[in-house]
């Protein structure tokens, strides 16, 4: 049993140990353009987010406002130079899926050659690099450092062992099946401690001292990344160009109806992509669902 260490010195960096902090995006700026372009109103749908954290807290101006940003605990370094690499890879992945979706969710497969190229492989771990940031950063803000494996793959070793991601299509919608809602949504990161999962009856005791795991989500356009940080999950896997998407069925969805009420649009809103992002954990333990969801998942 391994256990995340804490993070003690919130003034240097969890990934190197220097100075001179600086924020990652949680939301990743490109993928908030896309979507709802630069600069917020109000009532732009981008502003449920902060009913997420903060009851009655601000809106979102733009794609640069801190409050899409972890808190600052990466160096400038980390964040820029270092990470660049990573940024471009997901990058790359995110629009290849955005300008062939309606196939992608079809074929329930995506080919890293298609989208990369020769070097498939080596952009492919760096998707895997810049999800493994994004879990050091929310592990950081709840005060634990990731694994040192997890530290080591992010400074360039190709043996990830700790972290594993799988891809799933949440082809949800209000209205027509055929018309899925375009959000950013930013999963929970729940710690668990593996050791008190009781066998018989699957539940979960809830201890925040000793976690061994962290697992979570993001969404951008019905396209998820999971992942799962836990000591040694991945040794000895072997990556397929081919990777495989799970297609999540929301087709018990269509007679249910969703109010949406104009004065309290954004916290309607809110709830309902709680709702629609959940649905596949909703028998039992939320959380526990997806851990053992994202654990027993097969990638090929
Ligand atoms: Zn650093």
């Amino acid at each position: 049993m391994e256990y995340f260490k804490k993070y003690r010195e919130k003034t240097k960096c969890w990934w190197c140990g220097s100075d001179d902090l600086s924020g990652e995006h949680k939301m990743k700026k490109t993928e908030l353009e896309m979507l709802y372009g630069k600069v917020y109103q109000n009532e732009n749908l981008i502003n449920h987010i902060k009913y997420k954290t903060e009851q009655f807290g601000k809106n979102i101006q733009s794609s640069n406002s801190n409050r899409i940003k972890f808190e600052k605990n990466l160096c400038k370094r980390c964040n820029g130079a270092k990470s660049q690499k990573f940024d471009n890879a997901y990058q790359k992945l995110i629009e290849y899926y955005y300008q062939n979706r309606n196939e992608i969710k079809t074929a329930r497969i995506l080919d890293l050659e298609i989208v990369f190229g020769e070097h498939w492989l080596i952009e492919y771990l760096n998707v895997e690099r810049y999800i493994g940031k994004h879990v050091g950063c929310r592990l950081a803000e709840m005060g634990l450092l990731p694994t040192q494996n997890l530290i080591s793959f992010l400074d360039q070793s190709t043996d990830n062992h700790d972290l594993k991601v799988s891809f799933q299509i949440k082809p949800y919608f209000i209205g027509e099946i055929s018309e899925p809602i375009d959000s950013i949504f930013l999963g929970p990161a729940n710690p668990i401690n593996n050791s008190l999962i009781n066998p018989i009856n699957n539940s979960l005791i809830k201890e925040k001292k000793l976690v061994t795991s962290l697992s979570g989500w993001y969404t951008f356009a019905n396209f998820t990344w999971n992942y799962l940080l836990e000591s040694s999950i991945m040794k000895g896997r072997k990556i397929n160009k081919i990777l495989k998407l799970d297609l999540v069925d929301y087709s018990k969805l269509e007679n249910i109806s969703f109010s949406i009420n104009e004065n309290t649009i954004m916290n309607d809103w809110s709830k309902i992509l709680d709702r629609l992002e959940y649905f596949p954990y909703e028998n039992g333990d939320k959380d526990l669902e997806h851990y053992r969801y994202v654990k027993n998942i097969k990638l090929n």
